[in-house]
């Protein structure tokens, strides 16, 4: 359990937030994302992305659909040189889900639920470790996890006001000071 991980929101911190985003024309890289994570894994970082996918729990779109995205994306990101070491989705929703997909879990966020599985995966030291999310469920999973520091991305839909966030920034460029 020593080793150290950057972890991304998906919707709102890699990609611009839209609304259950399923479809790769509505997939728009948010800006200084590469740049960010290119020093995260220059500094070595390990790479991981938790994100809630209740899109598919509301059968908005598929787990295929899904995968079929995430492939795409984690290929954009190689041809930039970056390796994104693993993506974990929640597709539950606990009042929303359709079928199986109705469950309240604790890998959705707020819950600590992919942190903690990623770590054991990889055998990452959460006190070492970042988060940025744009909402506060993702700073409370960090929380909840024992992230050393997690950092709230300000939008336009959450401007932070009463965050538990350990740190607030306006643009993702300002992550890169904390990655050490
Ligand atoms: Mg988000």
């Amino acid at each position: 359990m020593n080793r150290k991980a950057l972890f991304l929101d998906r919707d709102g911190i890699i990609n611009e937030e839209k609304d259950y985003v399923h479809k790769i024309e509505d997939f728009e890289f948010m800006a200084g994302i590469f740049e960010v994570l290119r020093h995260a894994q220059a500094s070595g970082y390990l790479l991981i992305v938790v994100t809630n996918q209740a899109g598919i729990a509301r059968g908005y779109y598929s787990e295929e659909d899904f995968h079929s995205l995430n492939n795409w994306m984690i290929g954009r990101f190689q041809e930039k040189g970056i390796k994104i070491d693993k993506v974990y989705y929640c597709p539950y929703h606990p009042t929303h889900g359709i079928g199986k997909y109705l469950k309240d879990s604790e890998f959705r966020k707020p819950g600590p639920g992919m942190i903690q599985q990623a770590a054991k995966e990889f055998g990452i030291d959460p006190a070492q470790s970042l988060l940025v999310g744009d909402k506060e469920s993702d700073i409370e999973a960090g929380k909840t996890a024992g992230i050393g520091k997690n950092i709230l991305l300000k939008s336009s839909r959450y401007d932070g006001w009463g965050t538990k966030a350990d740190t607030v920034i306006e643009n993702l460029q300002e992550v890169i000071p904390f990655l050490k």
